[in-house]
Parts: structure tokens; C-alpha cells; sequence
């Protein structure tokens, strides 16, 4: 049986892949080359509702189900990573938080800003010195009279510059076990002692903006805590499952557009007078390309639909995740190979490619991570 995506995904797979083609992949290459977030792209990523995925409507949100957030964050991708990385996190990790576990007010005062693009999220969990060891987090709030004050050093957070706030999870009970004494808040930029310390330069994704958070005695009222006091690592869990759905998929987009570079180009380029397509190397290529490509698809659509479903899923998006990155840094190196020394050089986009696929098989939990998360659930049963 072959998978088909619903009538409405199809038309919507259509519509961002026309905007992709023709709004990003003709400036991909000059944002990563001036390694800058591309302020100028975010009003027309918010007017197809790219900014609100998941948001329902009445917040300004497209309403849209997991289904949809992958198909948006793959085609995206296709032509680059590192606005699938931007719409990715900003989607479902800094408004997801608020979305899941927000309060009304907090619901209302921050997400129609997030869909408009008035304020872009962030979302900071890491730590310099914790990283897949998420729970050992350091940042510290603490109680100050009605509200809290908060002290750290967070890292590589992705819109941490160019967000308009930012959901931050730090130590509330620090004698609590390491998993339960920590709690969301949200902060805006421009309060007092939070600024973004330091531009991390990148293999790939350079025109995502990733930086270093300084928190230093911030202070926020307790209506800026999102959910219950110490459950917000808890809480974290719930967001990055889903959001492992989206760099699942934006990995298939990545690896797809670089199968879709290397049909081409065989197909295109001469040697010994045929066709690089005609030799049976190159043929194998792209045939194991494909095929761990549409594995990848499968797994990823499945953690999807399962998450449209309400049914469990977070075994199946660590499947996703990790098979997808490295079958696209697979399919992207392969890519690379069979466009020969040109695929080596920058005018071809297939070394943005491969330098981009790698991310997804770093953030949102390593590959290691999402191989601890599948032993677990299958030990555990
Ligand atoms: C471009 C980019 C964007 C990011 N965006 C965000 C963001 O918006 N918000 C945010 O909070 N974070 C973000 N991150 C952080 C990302 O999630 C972490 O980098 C990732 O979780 C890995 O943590 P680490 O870098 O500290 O590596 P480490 O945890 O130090 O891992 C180093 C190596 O050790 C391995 N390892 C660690 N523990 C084990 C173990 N128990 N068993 C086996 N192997 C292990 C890892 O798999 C890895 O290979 C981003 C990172 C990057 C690079």
C-alpha cells in the first residue's frame, strides 16, 4: 500500500513548496554566506501561516495538526535549513510551551504577537554545561517576593538575538531530585539583565540565529511562569517529542532536495561522452538514496499521525528523528559525491545541504539520546 497524504496535506504541501521555490531558494545561499537572520522573509512566513502552525485560530494561529507542521517544516527545508530550523523551533518549542502549558492570559498576550511575527520565540533549555544531560541545568529562580529573579547562562538558542521572548527553564527547588525542582518561565526581550551574550558562528544553518542567553538578577512576576512550579522539565519532555517530529522532517527535506539536486545533475553531466546517470555507481546511489529517503518519510508521518491521533508517540518521533538525520546526511554526502568536484564548490547548494543536515543529528537530543529514548521505551515494556 503506498502512503498518501490527505487531499487538504497535498494542497498544503503544494502551497509551501510554491513559497519555498520561490520566496527562500533563491536567497538561501547569500543569508548563509552573510551568516544573518533574514528579518525581511518573517512577514511573508506569516502570512501563509507559517508562524502559527499549530496555533489555534482563535490566537491568529492556521490551526493546523502535527500532520501539517512536518509537511511545512520538509518543504521548507528542501531549499533551506535554516529557515526549517527557525520556523521549526519558534513553531514548537519557544510558542509549542505556551500552546501546551500556558495560561489563558499568557495564551493571549503571546501567541497572536508569535503568529504575526511581531515577536519570534525562543526556546532555552541547554546550558554550556548541560547539554544531552538536560536536568542539570544551573540557571536559578528564585522566589522574590510576589515574583522571581533569574541568574544563568544558557546555550545555543536558536532566535535568542532576534526572538521577542523567550521560554527559559530553570532551577526552582534545587535540594528537589534534578528532574523535579525545575519550572518554565517567559521573558521578554528588553527586561532588565537578559541579553543575548554571545553570536555562536556555525558549520551550518548560518543564518539561523543561535546565541548565548545571559540571565543576570532578572526579575519577572509569577504571572511569566508557565505551568506548575517544579514540573516544568516534565513539561519539556512533552515539547520535545513533538518538536523531534519537526527535525525529523527537516531532515527528509534537506535529504529529499539533495536527491532531487543529484537526479538532476546526473542526468545532466557528461563523462567518458554519456551521462554520469548512465553508471551503475551513480544509479546505486540514488537508488539507496531514495529508499532510506522514503523510510525516513514513513517513520516520520507515522509519529505524526499518531500525535493527531492523541495516541502515544514518543517512542515513535526518537524512530523518526534519528533515522531521518542520518539517512539525510547519508543522502547529502552521496549527493555531494555525484556532483563531483562541483558539489564541493558553493555554487551548488548541495554543500549547504550536507553542512545543514548535520543539526539534526545534534539538536533536540544526539542521535545517542534518541537511541537511549527507543531502548527505554523497548526495555521498559
Ligand atoms: C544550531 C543549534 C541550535 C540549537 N537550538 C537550541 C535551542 O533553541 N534551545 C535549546 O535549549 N537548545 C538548543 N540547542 C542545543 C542542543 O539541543 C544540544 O546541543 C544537544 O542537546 C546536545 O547537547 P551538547 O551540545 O551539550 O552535547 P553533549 O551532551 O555534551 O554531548 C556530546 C556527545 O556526547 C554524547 N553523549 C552525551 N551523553 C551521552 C550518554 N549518556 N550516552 C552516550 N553518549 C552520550 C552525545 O550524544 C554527543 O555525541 C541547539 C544546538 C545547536 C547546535
Amino acid at each position: 500500500m503506498r502512503f498518501q497524504l490527505s487531499e487538504q496535506h497535498q494542497i498544503l504541501q503544494k502551497a509551501v513548496r510554491d513559497f519555498a521555490r520561490a520566496e527562500v531558494a533563491p536567497h538561501a545561499r547569500k543569508w548563509d554566506e552573510e551568516e544573518r537572520f533574514p528579518r525581511e522573509i518573517v512577514p511573508k512566513l506569516a502570512a501563509l501561516g507559517l508562524l502559527g502552525i499549530r496555533i489555534p485560530e482563535e490566537y491568529g494561529g492556521a490551526g493546523m495538526d502535527t500532520t501539517s507542521y512536518a509537511i511545512c517544516i520538509e518543504e521548507i527545508a528542501k531549499v533551506d535549513g535554516s529557515l526549517a530550523l527557525t520556523v521549526a523551533s519558534h513553531n514548537g518549542l519557544g510558542t509549542g510551551h505556551i500552546l501546551a502549558f500556558g495560561s489563558d492570559a499568557q495564551k493571549k498576550k503571546y501567541l497572536p504577537k508569535a503568529t504575526t511575527g511581531e515577536w519570534l520565540a525562543a526556546w532555552a533549555l541547554t546550558e554550556p554545561g548541560s547539554g544531552s544531560d538536560s536536568a542539570g541545568l544551573t540557571t536559578t529562580a528564585k522566589k522574590d517576593g510576589a515574583g522571581w529573579v533569574l541568574n544563568g547562562t544558557k546555550m545555543f538558542i536558536t532566535q535568542g538575538s532576534v526572538g521577542g521572548f523567550c521560554v527559559v527553564l530553570a532551577r526552582t527547588n534545587p535540594s528537589a531530585a534534578k528532574q523535579k525542582g525545575i519550572t518554565a518561565f517567559v521573558v521578554e526581550h528588553g527586561t532588565p539583565g537578559f541579553s543575548a551574550s554571545k553570536h555562536l558562528e556555525k558549520l551550518g544553518c548560518r543564518s539561523s540565529d543561535t546565541v548565548e542567553l545571559t540571565f543576570d538578577n532578572v526579575k519577572i512576576s509569577d504571572e511569566q511562569r508557565i505551568g506548575e512550579i517544579d514540573h516544568g522539565f516534565t513539561d519539556t519532555m512533552r515539547i520535545l517529542d513533538r518538536g523531534r517530529i519537526s527535525i525529523a522532517a527537516m531532515a527528509l527535506g534537506l535529504g529529499r532536495g539533495a536527491l532531487d539536486m543529484a537526479v538532476a545533475y546526473s542526468k545532466d553531466r557528461k563523462q567518458f561522452n554519456r551521462p554520469i546517470a548512465d553508471y551503475q555507481a551513480v544509479q546505486w546511489m540514488l537508488a539507496d538514496m531514495k529508499a532510506e529517503l522514503d523510510a525516513a518519510a514513513l517513520l516520520t508521518y507515522r509519529a505524526a499521525a499518531l500525535a493527531d491521533k492523541n495516541l502515544p508517540f514518543a517512542r515513535e518521533a526518537s524512530m523518526a528523528k534519528l533515522f531521518a538525520s542520518e539517512a539525510a546526511s547519508r543522502a547529502c554526502n552521496k549527493s555531494l559525491q555525484i556532483h563531483g568536484g562541483y558539489g564541493y564548490t558553493r555554487e551548488f547548494p548541495v554543500e549547504r545541504h550536507l553542512r545543514d543536515a548535520k543539526i539534526c543529528e545534534i539538536g533536540e537530543g544526539t542521535s545517542e539520546v534518541q537511541r537511549m529514548v527507543i531502548a527505554k521505551h523497548l526495555l521498559r515494556g
